[in-house]
């Protein structure tokens, strides 16, 4: 088969990457050598994902480990919320 895109590796990047270039109609191979997909970004937060969760962002930066302050430009353009809509 022919593909116009090759992402290898299914995490958080990976899936994004092949997801924004199916957006594009891209013909997209996600290679995961794994079983399953987001095997890590499961893991974060204890087991819930922290960041994929709907508190506010003031919540989340709070309970960031050391200081969480530099969260605030990265959630100016691309927050929790944004994060679930997109996946
Ligand atoms: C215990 C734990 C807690 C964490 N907590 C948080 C948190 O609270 N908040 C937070 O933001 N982040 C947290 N992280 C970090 C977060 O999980 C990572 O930043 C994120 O997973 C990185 O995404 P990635 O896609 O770059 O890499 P990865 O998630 O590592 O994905 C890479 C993928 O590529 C696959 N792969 C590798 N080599 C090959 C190959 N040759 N062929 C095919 N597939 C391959 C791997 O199997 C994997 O699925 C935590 C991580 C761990 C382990």
């Amino acid at each position: 088969m022919d593909f116009d895109v090759i992402v290898i590796g299914g995490g958080p990047s990976g899936l994004m990457a092949a997801i924004a270039a199916a957006e594009k109609n891209k013909r997209v191979l996600l290679v995961e050598k794994g079983p399953k997909l987001g095997r890590k970004l499961i893991l974060s937060g204890g087991g819930r994902c922290n960041v994929t969760n709907r508190k506010p962002a003031e919540e989340i930066i709070k309970n960031i480990p050391g200081n969480g302050r530099f969260m605030y430009s990265p959630f100016s353009e691309f927050n929790n919320e944004d994060i679930i809509a997109f996946f």
